[in-house]
């Protein structure tokens, strides 16, 4: 009689405890496994998007691999691409992606591991714009930027010295509406983002001339703060590379360009 009682007093405890520890480990057959968020900006195909209720895209299979790879697990968090680092440092977040450059600004409050993308910024204009060949020929006009992103701090760069007006939006989206429908002349997006966007759809947007910078992603962590988490993903992310798995990621989103 007393034996069955503590039995059941046990059993009942380890249901509470389960419960209580859902939320921050995922237990799979016993062996419990650490969960990071990720933030990342679901409106950046082929890096991240939504795809029939579910996130997809280079970046989201990538930290999935990495994450099996190294044996934890991953709960996504989209977000508007300027709110990924401030959530990092608000540690609302153990890793950033979307598609996120790696730049020396960034480095003072963000850890990245190793790049494992090439992007760069490029000009984009509508596609029969004929009068604009390069940033120079921004004078007097209107730009679209989005807001955080290496191409507005590109914008702000030579902003005086050309002498163009900027105007902000929170996604790439808005952003090539903004030139689609004739209000601004020209944006800045990373090349392999706009031009799998003018690929997919009939945007009426081209790119002009060279990348802008030779800008590469990175995923990030709190700096100072995380090291055991960029540990793994390196090593992840090397492993990926070694074993193909990596470029089967970039192919199936990019080889049917
Ligand atoms: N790669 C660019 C940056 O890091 C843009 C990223 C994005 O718009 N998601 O600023």
């Amino acid at each position: 009689m007393k034996k069955s009682l503590l039995l059941l007093i046990v059993a009942a405890f380890a249901l509470v405890l389960a419960a209580c520890g859902s939320d921050e480990q995922a237990g799979t057959g016993g062996s419990e496994k650490t969960v990071y968020t990720v933030g990342i900006d679901t409106t950046y195909p082929p890096f991240e998007y939504e795809e029939n209720g579910k996130y997809v895209g280079i970046d989201v299979d990538l930290i999935n691999a990495i994450a099996e790879d190294q044996g934890f697990e991953v709960e996504l968090k989209a977000m508007d691409f300027k709110g990924i680092i401030p959530a990092l440092q608000a540690g609302q977040l153990d890793i950033s992606m979307g598609g996120m450059s790696i730049t020396e600004e960034r480095k003072e409050v963000v850890d990245f591991t190793d790049a494992y993308f090439d992007a760069g910024v490029s000009l984009v204009i509508g596609k029969d714009n004929t009068e604009i060949q390069s940033v120079e020929d921004l004078k007097g006009k209107k730009v679209a930027v989005k807001k955080g992103t290496v191409g507005a701090n590109y914008a702000q760069s030579i902003v005086d010295e050309i002498g163009f007006e900027i105007v902000q939006f929170d996604d790439s989206p808005s952003m090539f509406l903004e030139v689609q429908n004739g209000n601004a002349a020209a944006l800045f997006e990373d090349y392999p983002v706009i031009s799998y966007a003018i690929a997919q759809q009939d945007l009426g947007l081209q790119v002009v001339g060279d990348r802008l910078n030779d800008d590469q992603y990175g995923i990030g962590v709190l700096k100072g703060k995380n090291q055991e988490i960029l540990e793994k993903i390196n090593q992840g992310l090397k492993n990926l590379k070694e074993n193909g798995k990596y470029q089967e990621i970039l192919d199936k989103y990019l080889a049917a360009e």
